[in-house]
């Protein structure tokens, strides 16, 4: 198609081009018809600039200008001219100025659009995923990909200075189990057999150890068929790092230098480095977290001790059961109301404790529903532990299990810090959380599960533990914690054959079953597997936080619902009978 190419974008025009003669391509964003004149706004993803058609100047094209509607797509030539003053925007970089239409061609029409194509459109979000190509030429979106895009090349570069080789690694790969569901591919050529989609290149990257490349990075899509969530999706993009002969500190510099790389590009913000660690257990019984959101304050303290020999019933059981007492001093907040320290109760039941105690600080000592089954001693010692001054609220819980009064008091940490905005805006905190347990308990509390992933190297110190007490080893592995979001996991590896196998034991799989699933990887660290260890970056939830937004979905271009629908395309959908015959599969039921 021949048409009038641009000279200039749509954001591009200033008041330095007056008097010039140029060529604008683009989507019509608004007409308006004002005296006489057609003003329209031309849009493409550098800006928007006014054309005008002046019934004096053109008639003809004055004319021919009244066909034009929302989103056809257009090629405008015209004289840059200065705007009538008090006329301009100062809003918009082209404000100053507008085109004097001297030519027009349409280049394509549009039908009425399901909603208006604007950064603050009132569209649902079923529409605007069935639209996506619409939505995305709304500036507010385009704005994150043009962030994601500044960010990867960070990634590239930082890696490539350093030495590190971007390897890709297959996506039709066997399927093993490293925590979540497979996506699974059926074979043609080999009936009943099925490739699995990666749930990350974990172990591939390992290989690449093996194989001796040492310092391995990829921008990565992985899969995972979990129950969805605004934070997750079906498949998503990890900044995917392994290196060899390094410990833990070789791989915090790496990631710190490029974190802080990232958020002086994307925001013009300096990173304090070291990023601060905490461990497992400290996050746990400071915040109640394993991803603490560090932006402020709240921190638990232990009261066991305060409140030891008390008489209030509530404490001395759950002492007794060797539980725990804990509780944060909400600053300044003793202002609370009764309906408020009520509502914050019944917060702790819907957690699954029995209530919360509520105390104020006044008078150099507590006023609370609980006071008087409470010693003017131990109101004292809670004071003190709590570093409550007059005017603070204090938040009690009790438990006998430990895991359940932290995790709910920091589920209302959370919730209080973000009604009371104690989290600044364009604050940007974050944290290594380290020394994870190597198991947990799965969902029935039968087995062992790993609590990263089974390649997780224990803490060496905590090695003599793996048979007695397994649930008490450590993990050399670690999570990158940003503002209580996670958006980075990784460990030291296993690298040799035995203490792989044995992991694969505790976990309760049986030989065969070992052989036959990791059988692979086992075999490769009887070649001179050397000591290596990685981590990877979450870089969908990165660009959210970045551009400080809430939703994963508004920084993937096409993104699944919460039911990992595709609304646009409806994947995923039926296929017909002779590709299901070619593949082997035949349909239960449905
Ligand atoms: N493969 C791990 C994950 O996706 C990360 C790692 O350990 O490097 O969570």
């Amino acid at each position: 198609m021949l048409f009038t190419k641009r000279t200039h974008t749509c954001g591009a025009l200033r008041a330095s081009d007056v008097g010039n003669t140029v060529s604008l391509n683009g989507w019509l964003q608004v007409r308006r018809d004002l005296g006489g004149m057609i003003f329209i706004d031309l849009r493409d993803r550098y800006g928007v600039t006014q054309v005008v058609f002046s019934p004096q100047q053109n008639p003809e094209l004055h004319k021919r200008a009244h066909e034009l509607r929302s989103e056809y797509v257009l090629s405008v030539t015209g004289v840059v001219s200065l705007r009538p003053s008090g006329m301009g925007n100062a809003h918009l970089p082209t404000g100053e100025v507008e085109v004097q239409a001297t030519a027009l061609e349409i280049l394509n029409a549009s039908d009425v659009t399901p909603f208006e194509i604007l950064d603050d459109v009132d569209a649902n979000e079923d529409l605007r995923l069935k639209y996506r190509y619409l939505d995305l030429r709304r500036p507010v979106l385009q704005k994150n990909f043009l962030l994601r895009h500044r960010v990867t090349q960070v990634v590239h570069r930082h890696f490539d200075a350093l030495g590190f080789l971007e390897i890709e690694t297959p996506v039709l790969m066997k399927s093993t189990p490293e925590g979540a569901r497979d996506y699974l591919v059926p074979s043609r050529v080999h009936p009943g057999r099925f490739y699995a989609l990666p749930q990350s290149p974990q172990q591939y990257k390992q290989l690449l150890m093996v194989a001796g490349f040492d310092r391995y990075v990829q921008i990565v899509k992985c899969f995972r068929d979990e129950d969805l969530r605004a934070d997750r999706q079906p498949e998503f993009t990890q900044i995917d790092v392994e290196m060899s002969f390094v410990q833990r500190d070789d791989i915090f510099q790496v990631i710190e230098g490029l974190i802080a790389s990232i958020l002086k590009e994307a925001l013009g913000a300096d990173l304090a480095l070291p990023i601060p660690r905490v461990t497992y257990d400290e996050a746990l019984e400071r915040y109640g977290s394993d991803k603490p959101d560090t932006r402020f304050g709240m921190r638990f303290e232990t009261l066991n001790e305060a409140v030891a020999g008390s008489e209030f019933k509530v404490f001395a059981d759950v002492l007794s059961a060797g539980g725990i007492v804990t509780g944060m001093n909400v600053k300044g907040k003793a202002e609370f109301s009764r309906k408020q320290l009520d509502a914050l109760t019944e917060r702790a039941k819907q957690l699954g404790l029995g209530g919360l105690v509520w105390a104020k600080a006044a008078e150099g000592t507590l006023q609370s529903q609980a006071a008087k089954f409470m010693t003017p001693e131990t109101m004292l010692g809670i004071r003190a532990a709590l570093h409550a001054e007059d005017g603070d609220l204090l938040l009690i819980v009790a438990h006998a299990d430990r895991r359940k009064a932290l995790h709910a008091l920091g589920t209302i940490r959370l919730e209080l810090g973000r009604e009371l905005g104690l989290a600044a805006a364009g604050d940007h905190q974050l944290l290594w959380v380290v020394d994870f347990p190597l198991f947990q308990r799965d969902e029935e509390g039968q087995r062992w599960v790993a609590e990263h992933h089974p390649f997780t190297g224990p803490n060496a110190g905590d090695l003599h533990l793996l048979d007695s007490d397994p649930g008490a080893v450590h993990a050399d592995c670690y999570d990158l914690v940003w503002n209580g979001n996670e958006v980075g996991s990784g460990s030291i590896r296993i690298h040799d054959g035995d203490l792989q196998q044995k992991v694969f034991q505790l976990m309760g799989l049986g030989d065969e079953e070992i052989r036959e699933k990791f059988g692979f990887l086992i075999d490769a660290f009887r070649y001179g597997a050397p000591p290596h260890g990685g981590v990877a970056l979450g870089l969908d939830r990165i660009i959210t936080i970045l551009a400080g937004i809430h939703s994963i979905r508004d920084v993937i271009a096409f993104p699944k619902t919460n039911s990992a629908l595709s609304l646009m395309d409806s994947a995923p959908s039926r296929v017909s009978d002779a590709q299901l015959t070619e593949l082997h599969i035949l349909l239960r039921g449905s």
